[in-house]
């Protein structure tokens, strides 16, 4: 049988405002004890009345605008009602039918091929608490309750486990790009939920939810397993459960946690103590709009069609921010391929933060105009991360400047001619491949300090 796969994300993206959603309370939890980032109202004490984060709701809108989301013209919140020990209110304030915005899309590039991955709406809300179970104890932390969460669902378009994967590395990538949330995976401030299902014909097969993926890699894996679980079950002329999952990663397998044959009923109902939006009325768009940056899917399409990069490094480069900076300053002194290459695989992060791009920039220049090779070049960088002096000063220093005169070469490629007379011979008999073994002795003779091409063309030269 041959199947199709269904996927639909529901992201969680904490935002990174100063004070949480609805009260003045410190939103950075990081490190802070627990239950000191608290007060009446996200401790949801009788009462108190909560009030709107402005800049949550810019944030949200100025996502809208970068996600090609259509802004609501009315929007509310309203109270989600279910029981939880970390959520003080008995309910959460979230938003139901009138979220702030509709639709949206997200552009990606999966092995080459470009994907749209359509989104149904975003919509604002408030977090939980925390529970911490220590032995036979649960214990709860509500310095996270009230931070602000966009909520992110896609339409259930996405083909494969690795197109799921690469969506949501765009998707944090784009939020750094914003500035509206650190979206680091592994610390929470993104959260992906999963749907999928599998069927044999066009109609979507039975969705099954995943929970518990705590990294790009982990969503990757469980979606991979449950399509393989799926397919089998089907293959068996079993049915599928509609049911949530969770992922254990150890054991790399997804399990049932409960069925989802009936929906929760959370009773759903305006929150009473918050006016409705107007939201085009409420932020100057075209401000907003002018505020995002040029976001990846951009960049990558600049890199290569204006700068000559490969799609592969675009990718690498437009995906990180301060890598794609970085880039940018680089290219505007030497050539984009070279700057690129460098980066990627030679930079490597420590040299992003230590090393100024002009400072690359200046030891690639000594590369392109012959003055050093490349492998003497690559001998100076981590000399430059570990003295701070420019590749000029070591280069000096050291005496590494590249052997450009052909006289002083093609001595040397005497004396390694008359020390390897055999391989000469074979040169002779046709075995053209074993000249590179002599252009290795005099780069060898010279400690690297030769041409290389230099080198090729006086040998070819003297045989
Ligand atoms: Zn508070
Ligand atoms: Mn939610």
């Amino acid at each position: 049988m041959t199947y199709k796969t269904t996927i639909g994300l529901e992201i969680h993206v904490q935002l990174k405002t100063k004070s949480k959603m609805f009260c003045g309370c410190d939103n950075n939890a990081e490190g802070v004890q627990p239950n000191t980032l608290v007060c009446p109202v996200c401790l949801g004490l009788p009462g108190v009345l909560p009030v709107a984060n402005k800049q949550a709701i810019g944030w949200t809108l100025k996502t809208g605008l970068a996600l090609n989301s259509k802004i609501a013209e009315h929007s509310k919140f309203d109270r989600k009602h279910y029981f939880y020990p970390d959520l003080p209110k008995g309910y959460q304030i979230s938003q139901y039918d009138l979220p702030f915005l509709i639709g949206g899309q997200v552009e990606i590039e999966v092995a080459g091929d470009k994907k749209i991955i359509e989104l149904t709406r975003i919509h604002l809300e408030e977090d939980a608490g925390k529970l911490v179970h220590a032995g036979t104890d649960s214990l709860v932390d509500l310095n996270r309750a009230g931070t602000p969460l966009m909520e992110i669902v896609t339409e259930p378009c996405i083909d494969s486990p690795l197109s799921a994967k690469i969506f949501l590395q765009e998707l944090r990538s784009i939020m750094r790009y914003l500035g509206v949330s650190s979206a680091d995976m592994e610390k929470g401030h993104l959260r992906a939920d999963a749907n999928i299902s599998v069927s044999a014909d066009e109609k979507l097969g039975v969705p099954v939810e995943i929970k518990n993926m705590n990294s790009f890699k982990m969503v990757e894996k469980a979606l991979l397993y449950e399509e393989k679980r799926q397919r089998e079950v089907l293959d068996a002329g079993d049915k599928i459960a509609k049911e949530t999952r969770g992922w254990d990663d150890a054991k790399g397998i997804t399990y049932s946690q409960r069925s989802k044959e009936f929906a929760q009923d959370y009773r759903y109902f305006p929150e009473p103590d918050l006016p409705p939006f107007e939201p085009t009325k409420m932020f100057d768009l075209a401000k907003l709009k002018a505020e995002i940056p040029e976001l990846p899917a951009e960049k990558r399409k600049r890199y290569q069609s204006e700068m000559g990069l490969s799609l592969q490094d675009a990718e690498v480069i437009a995906i990180d921010q301060e890598m794609a900076n970085y880039f940018e300053k680089t290219a505007e002194i030497v050539s984009p391929k070279l700057a690129a290459n460098w980066i990627i695989n030679e930079l490597k992060i420590d040299g992003l933060v230590k090393i100024k791009p002009e400072d690359l920039a200046e030891l690639l220049k000594l590369i392109d105009s012959n003055e050093i090779s490349g492998k003497i070049a690559k001998d100076v960088l981590p000399q430059m991360l570990e003295t701070g002096k420019s590749a000029t000063d070591i280069i000096a220093e050291k005496g590494l400047k590249q052997i450009g005169s052909e006289e002083e070469i093609a001595k040397i490629v005497d004396k390694i001619i008359s020390e390897n007379s055999e391989i000469v011979s074979s040169i002779k008999a046709g075995k053209t491949s074993a000249i590179g073994f002599l252009v290795g002795q005099v780069m060898k003779e010279t400690k690297g300090q030769a041409n290389p091409a230099m080198v090729n063309k006086i040998i070819n030269e003297k045989i």
